[in-house]
């Protein structure tokens, strides 16, 4: 997760430890003190200050009173902030900068294609199998993802297409026949 999130954060022009506190953020799913934050990524107290005054400045994070202490300051996503810590933690640099040029549609399709052969090689045997939503316990697929998101139920994620994860650390492998049905809903 770590190298992936350096990966993409590089390439989009953020620094690695930039790109770490988005999905830090991201998989705490709440604010977090900067004391927290520079503990969870073992940086210095002044290098977090550094790399998340970077993030607010580029709209990425922003800083509130924390609710439990008003002296303190809570540093929490903004919505760009959130997307941009989604692709930080699952597309590898040289997979991002590529579709970050097509347009949204293509990406849909593009991922869509690619999710598909990538699950077509694991049936034939030539990879082997990733831990990727499709074949996880707790994705929820929907049957019209334009019209509602799929679900990731163990993250409280609302995942549209080009969210769902080709490697994720907290995957769990679902049996068999939920797999199917996951396939065929999302490959209809
Ligand atoms: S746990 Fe990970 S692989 Fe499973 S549905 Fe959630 S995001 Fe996808």
């Amino acid at each position: 997760m770590r190298s992936q999130a350096w990966e993409w954060a590089e390439g989009a022009g953020l620094t690695p430890t930039q790109g770490e506190i988005l999905v830090l953020l991201m998989q705490r799913k709440g604010p977090m003190r900067l004391g927290e934050i520079a503990r969870e990524t073992a940086l210095t107290a002044a290098t977090t200050s550094d790399a998340v005054s970077t993030l607010e400045t580029k709209g990425l994070v922003e800083k509130r009173r924390a609710l439990d202490d008003g002296r303190a300051l809570a540093v929490r996503l903004t919505a760009r902030g959130r997307t941009a810590a989604k692709r930080a933690a699952q597309w590898p640099d040289f997979l991002a900068k590529a579709v970050g040029t097509l347009r949204d549609d293509e990406q849909t399709v593009f991922y869509r294609t690619l999710l598909k052969t990538v699950h077509q090689l694991e049936a034939q045997g030539t990879i082997p199998p990733h831990r990727m939503c499709l074949s996880c316990t707790h994705f929820e697929p929907s049957k019209n993802p334009k019209k509602t998101p799929h679900y990731c139920a163990l993250l409280d994620l609302k995942l549209s297409d080009t969210d769902v994860r080709l490697d994720c650390s907290v995957h769990e492998t679902a049996d068999v026949a939920t797999q199917k049905k996951t396939w065929k809903i999302y490959a209809q």
